[in-house]
């Protein structure tokens, strides 16, 4: 057996980032890491095994990188929630708000149907808004969404209690102080 592997102290914080006051919680330090990015993903799949999953849905565009090892580890297929106007097939879109007006995600509208139970995650989670979208977005195709993962919370903030309000199970790998 190898070092246990303290994947919070592999998210380096990059302050100012994308503007003044944020703290950016980079996770590319966490992936470059062969270690710590293979035992984050055996982490993140640990509670979800033999549970019946049939997709897990990754938002854009690091939850691409978790959710696709994810979707490996647990046997199901990947599907990707896209900004606007990426994905090639008919689709079907969800609006949330932004601190500064709207965006818009999409899914394609054949990706997954009521036969199905997905798993959403997302590298972080701060205000819930992007999560919460995802969900309604995801539960519009008529598949089953009970459980949202990510990497990081942010707890001051509220969105993985947000998002639980939305009868979803929240569960993140480390938590960080402040916004
Ligand atoms: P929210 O919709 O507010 O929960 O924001 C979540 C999305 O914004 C995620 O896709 C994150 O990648 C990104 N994000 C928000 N705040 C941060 C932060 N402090 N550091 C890194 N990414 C962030």
């Amino acid at each position: 057996m190898g070092e246990a592997i303290d994947i919070k102290s592999l998210i380096r914080t990059i302050p100012d980032y994308p503007k003044a006051g944020i703290l950016f919680r980079d996770i590319t330090s966490l992936i470059e890491h062969p270690a710590g990015f293979r035992e984050s993903i055996k982490q993140l799949a640990a509670p979800y095994r033999d549970k019946g999953f049939t997709h897990v849905a990754g938002i854009e565009a690091r939850g691409f990188i978790f959710g696709a090892g994810l979707a490996i580890e647990l046997e199901a297929g990947f599907i990707p929630i896209r900004k606007s106007g990426k994905l090639p097939g008919e689709t079907i879109g969800q609006n949330y708000a932004l601190e500064y007006g709207v965006d818009t995600i999409e899914v394609h509208a054949d990706a997954v149907g009521p036969n199905d139970h997905v798993l959403l995650i997302d590298d972080l989670i701060a205000t819930g808004g992007t999560a919460i979208a995802a969900v309604n977005l995801l539960r519009r195709t008529g598949a089953k969404v009970t459980d949202a993962a990510f990497v990081i919370d942010l707890p001051e903030i509220g969105g993985a209690e947000k998002l639980r309000a939305h009868d979803i199970e929240v569960k993140c790998l480390v938590s960080f102080e402040g916004h």
